[in-house]
Formats: structure tokens, C-alpha cells, sequence
């Protein structure tokens, strides 16, 4: 079976919209997310775009801060401040990577909890980890909501993470913990791969490494969510697993494109309604 990320995408964004308009309606409120982006890196330009098209195409308001590579620290933690205090704004988004001239941690850091939609702060983290309510990373999540669309049982079975990064991998394996799956986490200085791998009822898959999970490596019937987005020589993307091998194994695989990758802006803009919902009751 393809699991459809496309459309469990459209499905989250279609209750957002809804949810938009319900706020808007009773409770007077427009969803704020702010986009911050300094610097020229092409993809991050091309995310930061899609990301705001998105927004506006769901009603949300969707200011930008757009700034060139000098921007100094000081500048961009007083913008963060600002926009911690602005009542208009509920999600602040800083598209990553920073360029190297600035601390990232510090900037990240400084963004309020409550306005904290892409779930990456450290408070955010914490409170993951600690199982109390607060913003859920967006990849880790669109992960968790298409295993849910699907009717994935992920109580009691053997969930595989490959991948340790902050982004997506630490947050996944505490999202399948707390669904009481026994999760094994593996990365680069993992003795023996395919032992762990072979082992997985869900194998989820975030090494950014194209094929380093073939069809021999899965065990038969397993759920594979392949979180990877690599460029072909050709241009196009690939996962991290080989799809066409590992599909033959699998009961069920996320494709790339059309996995996870359409469920990170979704969730983004589920972040955001939430976040405007939250902050509209303590207003
Ligand atoms: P990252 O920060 O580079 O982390 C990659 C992780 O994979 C590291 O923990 C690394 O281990 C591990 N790893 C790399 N090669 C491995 C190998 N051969 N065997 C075992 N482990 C290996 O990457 P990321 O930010 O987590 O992203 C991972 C992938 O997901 C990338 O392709 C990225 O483009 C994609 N991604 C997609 C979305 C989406 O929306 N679809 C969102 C975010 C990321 P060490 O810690 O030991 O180095």
C-alpha cells in the first residue's frame, strides 16, 4: 500500500481552513504566522514562498520579514521580541539554517512557547520529552498523522527511527514512545543496520541518505515512512529508501515525492490555528 501524504495533507488543511474560518467567526480572530528569512539561500526562499501561498490560500495572515545575510543578532532577537508582543502575530516562523554569522540556538531560543509553531525551541523540546502539551515539530507530526489516517496500531510494536537530529528524529522517537511503541533509534556509528531495521514493525527513515534502506533490509509487512528528500543527478528527488525494492517488502510506504513532505506545511498551518486558538483564550 502507497500511504498518500498528498492527500492526508489536503485532508488536515482542509480543517484548518474550516477551523480558520470558525475562529474568524466567533471569536473575531485572524491567524498570524510570521515568516522571518534572512539571507539569499535558494531553497530556503522557495520554502519560506510556498509556505506563505499556503497560509494565505487558508485565510491566515502571513506577514513576511525578509533581510539580507548582514543582518546582525541584536537585530533579529529585537525583531523576535517584537513579534512575541504583537497580538496580530501567533506562529513565528525563522526559516533555517541561519546563516553562520548568527547564533541560531539563541535566536530559536528566544521565540515564545505559545508563538513556537515549527515546535523547535528548546521549551518546546522539554515539554515533548517531559509528555506535556505544547507545539509539535511538523515533520515528526505528519508523520504521526498519516500512520493515524491509516489506522496504524503503534501500541507494543518495534518502531525503528533512523536518524538522531533535533528536526526530525529525537522528536519522532518521542512521539512513538509516547504512543507506546518500543523504539529503537539508530544513526551513523550503528554497529549493524539492517539488524535493527529487520526488526521494525514501523521503520521510519531520516538520514537524508538516498537507498540506505533497500527492500532486504525491511521486514515483510512493516510500515516504512520515508522522510528523506534527496536530488537525483537528474534533478528529481528520491527518499532515503529505495522505494522500488523496499515497496515489494513493505505493507506500507510513504513515497517521495508525496509523503511526508506535503504533511510538513500542513502541519505548519495546523500549528498555527492552534496556536491562534490558544493565545485567543488567554487574550
Ligand atoms: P540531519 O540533521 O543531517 O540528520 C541525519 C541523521 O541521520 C543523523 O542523525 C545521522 O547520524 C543519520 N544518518 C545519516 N546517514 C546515516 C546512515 N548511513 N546510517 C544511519 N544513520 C545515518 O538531517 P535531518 O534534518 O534530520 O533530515 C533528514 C532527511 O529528512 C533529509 O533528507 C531532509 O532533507 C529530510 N527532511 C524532510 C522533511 C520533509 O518535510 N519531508 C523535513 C525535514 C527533513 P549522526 O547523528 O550519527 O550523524
Amino acid at each position: 500500500m502507497i500511504l498518500d501524504g498528498k492527500a492526508v495533507a489536503q485532508k488536515v488543511l482542509d480543517e484548518v481552513r474550516a477551523g480558520v474560518v470558525r475562529l474568524k467567526e466567533t471569536r473575531g480572530i485572524t491567524p498570524g504566522l510570521a515568516a522571518v528569512l534572512i539571507g539569499e539561500d535558494p531553497a530556503s526562499k522557495v520554502y519560506v514562498g510556498s509556505k506563505k501561498r499556503m497560509a494565505a490560500s487558508l485565510g491566515l495572515a502571513s506577514p513576511d520579514y525578509l533581510f539580507p545575510e548582514g543582518l546582525a543578532q541584536r537585530e533579529l532577537l529585537d525583531l523576535v521580541d517584537r513579534l512575541n508582543a504583537d497580538p496580530a502575530v501567533h506562529g513565528i516562523l525563522v526559516q533555517l539554517p541561519l546563516p553562520k554569522t548568527l547564533d541560531e540556538d539563541e535566536v530559536m531560543a528566544r521565540i515564545a512557547p505559545a508563538k513556537d509553531v515549527d515546535g523547535l525551541t528548546p521549551t518546546s523540546l522539554g515539554r515533548l520529552l517531559a509528555g506535556a502539551p505544547g507545539m509539535v515539530p511538523c515533520t515528526p507530526a505528519g508523520c504521526l498523522e498519516i500512520l493515524d489516517h491509516y489506522g496504524a496500531e503503534l501500541k507494543g510494536a518495534e518502531a525503528v527511527v533512523i536518524g538522531r537530529s533535533r528536526l526530525v528524529g529525537k522528536p519522532l522517537a518521542q512521539l512513538l514512545l509516547a504512543r507506546h511503541a518500543t523504539v529503537t533509534m539508530c544513526h551513523t556509528r550503528t554497529r549493524d543496520l539492517a539488524f535493527h531495521t529487520r526488526r521494525a514493525d514501523f521503520l521510519c527513515v531520516a538520514a537524508g541518505r538516498a537507498g540506505v534502506v533497500t527492500g532486504d533490509m525491511v521486514k515483510p509487512g512493516a510500515w516504512v515512512i520515508d522522510v528523506g528528500v534527496n536530488r537525483r543527478a537528474d534533478g528529481t528527488l528520491t527518499g532515503d529508501v529505495d522505494f522500488p525494492s523496499v515497496s515489494q517488502r513493505a505493507h506500507a510506504v510513504t513515497p517521495v515525492p508525496g509523503g511526508v513532505g506535503p504533511m510538513t506545511i500542513a502541519m505548519l498551518m495546523k500549528n498555527t490555528l492552534l496556536a491562534a486558538e490558544r493565545q485567543g483564550r488567554t487574550q
